[in-house]
């Protein structure tokens, strides 16, 4: 759930930020809370009846400001034309797709698409949005545990390990300019990407069960750490990535 209080404690009063990936799950959640916490908010995604539902849920709470535009991030001149007038304050990447669960299963194709999207799509956005920035900036990236971990997805995890390491990269380049770079690693999260496996309760209670805190997460799990590295609260965290997983990578239940 968000904390309203953090809401309430974090303005983000003046500052213009644009979310991928904001028609479902994780990135609706971020683009919403940051609207929350008083950012204009411009969300993205390839979806565009995702991004009316997201439109939707802002539209639930007063003078929110979030504008939408249906773009695929694996674009670079389609993004570069969206993002061009804009002068953001705050970025956050998460668009994504899941991909097949072995070298085996894993054509070609299938991994550049999965790349396309998950790793030059936030080049992409990056290269665009970077030069039109604000100073102070806060760039967010959402990895994934298996960005650390070595799991099935072959193309999906080298993405989110690439992601990992672009973060700390950008981190170190932009710092010195006044951008702050950090990733968030979500673990499992019921959302759109997941909903196939976690919608099966048997599936979802295995994976709970070996989770210390004994539950898989929300996409509002993810957005409060968003909020956070936005905000002010941040000021001094650059080049780190926050893992929220409920703790599952951290065991090894033998
Ligand atoms: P989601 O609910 O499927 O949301 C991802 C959104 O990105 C969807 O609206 C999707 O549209 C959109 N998208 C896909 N390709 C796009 C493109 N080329 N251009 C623009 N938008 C595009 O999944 P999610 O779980 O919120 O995922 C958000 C991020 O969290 C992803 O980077 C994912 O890898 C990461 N993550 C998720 C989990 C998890 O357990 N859910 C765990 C670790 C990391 P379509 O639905 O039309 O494809």
């Amino acid at each position: 759930m968000v904390h309203e209080s953090l809401v309430n404690v974090i303005s983000l009063n003046g500052r213009r930020a644009v979310v991928t990936g904001a028609g479902s799950g994780i990135g609706r959640a971020a683009a919403v809370i940051l609207a929350k916490a008083g950012a204009s908010v411009l969300a993205l995604d390839i979806d565009r009846e995702g991004l009316s539902a997201t439109k939707g849920v802002a539209s639930q709470v007063s003078d929110v400001e979030l504008d939408v535009a249906t773009v695929d991030v694996s674009d670079l001149a389609a993004i570069e034309s969206v993002l061009s007038d804009e002068s953001l304050d705050i970025v956050v990447n998460s668009a994504g797709i899941m991909a097949p669960d072995s070298l085996a299963t894993t054509s070609g194709q299938d991994w550049d698409r999965v790349l396309a999207v998950n790793l030059t799509g936030y080049f992409n956005v990056l290269k665009s949005a970077v030069p039109h920035m604000n100073r102070p900036g806060s760039i967010i990236q959402i990895s994934s545990m298996m960005g650390h971990i070595g799991l099935a997805f072959p193309a999906y995890t080298a993405a989110k390990g690439a992601i990992l390491s672009l973060s700390r990269q950008l981190a170190g380049e932009l710092g010195p300019d006044g951008i702050r770079v950090n990733s968030v690693s979500p673990g499992m999260i019921l959302t759109g990407m997941t909903q196939d496996d976690l919608s099966d309760g048997d599936q979802r209670h295995r994976i709970a069960d070996r989770t210390p805190l004994r539950t898989v997460g929300a996409p509002d799990d993810i957005a409060n750490a968003v909020l956070y590295l936005a905000s002010d609260l941040s000021a001094f965290v650059t080049g780190t990535d926050i893992l929220i997983d409920g703790g599952l990578i951290s065991t090894l239940d033998l």
